[in-house]
C-alpha cells in the first residue's frame, strides 16, 4: 500500500463511455473525488488514421471475427505516459489474484488496455512486452468489464478508501484462505440462530471459531488454495518457528496467496 499521492490508472478502450461507470460511485468514487486516484480514459479509435477511422481487420489464416490491428494499438500505447505495468485484459493470461493487485496499488499505476472483438494482434503484445491479466476462466465479449473489476479491487486497498484497515487484514485471500461468514441482526431469522460463540463476547473464543470456519470452508470450498496453505504452515513450523512479524495476521499478510 502507498502512502503517496495519487495512484494513476489509464484504461485503453474503444468503449470510453463504460467508464468510469461502477468506479465513480460508492468506495471508488469517493476515493478518486478525494485524489486517492486517477483514472485517464483513452479511445483507441482516436489513433486510427484513415478516414474510416478503422480499428480492426480479418484474421490471417481465416476465421470468424475481427483482430484489433498492431499499428492502431501500438500509437495508443507509444502515446500514453501513465505510469505502471502495461496490461493486457486477455483470457489468454495469468489469473489476477489478490496478490497482484497489492503488487499495483503499491505501484504508482497501471495501464489497462481492453479488447474487442477475437482480440489483439499477437505481435503488438510481443512489441510492448504487455502483461496478460485475465479475470477467470470464461470469455468475456471485451477487456472494459475486467478492467473495471481489477481497478476497483486496486482502489478499495488503497490507504483511506476502507474504512477501517481490519477490514482488509482478514478477507478472503489476505491470509491465504477463504473468509469466514458473517451474520447480524436479527438473531433469530426464520428459526436460524446465529453460532452462539458470536454473542458470548469471549473475543478469544471467536477469533478460535472464525478460525476453523475459515478453514473449513477453504478446505471444503478451494482444495487449491487449503493445499497451499497448508503447505505454507507446514514451511512456517519446520523454520524455527518464530514469526517474523507482530500481530495476529501480519505474517499471513507477507504470504498471502
Ligand atoms: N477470441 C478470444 C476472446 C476474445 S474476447 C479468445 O478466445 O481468447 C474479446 C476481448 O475481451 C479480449 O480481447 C479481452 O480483452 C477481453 N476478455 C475476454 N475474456 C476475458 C477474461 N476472462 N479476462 C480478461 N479479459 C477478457
Amino acid at each position: 500500500m502507498t502512502s503517496r499521492g495519487t495512484w494513476a490508472a489509464a484504461v485503453l478502450t474503444l468503449f470510453p463511455e463504460m467508464f468510469p461507470g461502477p468506479l465513480g460511485l460508492s468506495l471508488a468514487g469517493k476515493a478518486m473525488e478525494r485524489g486517492r486516484w486517477s483514472l485517464k480514459t483513452v479511445d483507441i479509435r482516436s489513433f486510427a488514421t484513415d478516414a474510416h477511422r478503422t480499428v480492426d481487420d480479418t484474421p490471417f489464416g481465416g476465421g470468424p471475427g475481427m483482430v484489433l490491428k498492431p499499428d492502431v494499438v501500438d500509437a495508443a500505447l507509444r502515446a500514453e505516459t501513465t505510469p505502471g505495468p502495461r496490461i493486457y485484459l486477455s483470457p489468454r493470461g495469468r489469473v489476477v489474484d489478490q496478490r497482484r493487485i497489492r503488487e499495483l496499488v503499491e505501484g504508482p499505476g497501471a495501464v489497462l488496455l481492453c479488447g474487442r472483438f477475437e482480440g489483439l494482434d499477437q505481435r503488438v503484445i510481443e512489441e510492448h512486452a504487455l502483461e496478460e491479466l485475465s479475470l477467470g476462466d470464461f470469455v468475456l465479449s471485451g477487456g472494459e468489464p475486467a478492467a473495471i473489476a481489477i481497478l476497483d479491487a486496486c482502489v478499495r486497498l488503497l490507504p483511506g478508501t476502507v474504512g477501517a484497515p481490519e477490514t482488509l487484514i482478514e478477507e478472503s485471500f489476505e491470509a491465504g484462505l477463504l473468509e469466514y461468514p458473517h451474520y447480524t441482526r436479527p438473531q433469530v431469522w426464520r428459526g436460524r440462530a446465529v453460532p452462539e460463540v458470536l454473542l458470548s463476547g469471549n473475543h478469544a473464543k471467536i477469533k478460535a471459531w472464525r478460525q476453523a470456519a475459515a478453514e473449513a470452508a477453504t478446505k471444503g470450498r478451494r482444495p487449491d488454495l487449503w493445499d497451499r496453505y497448508q503447505a505454507r504452515t507446514a514451511a512456517r513450523q519446520n523454520s524455527n518457528g518464530t514469526e517474523r512479524a507482530t500481530g495476529p495476521l501480519a505474517g499471513a499478510i507477507e504470504e498471502e496467496v
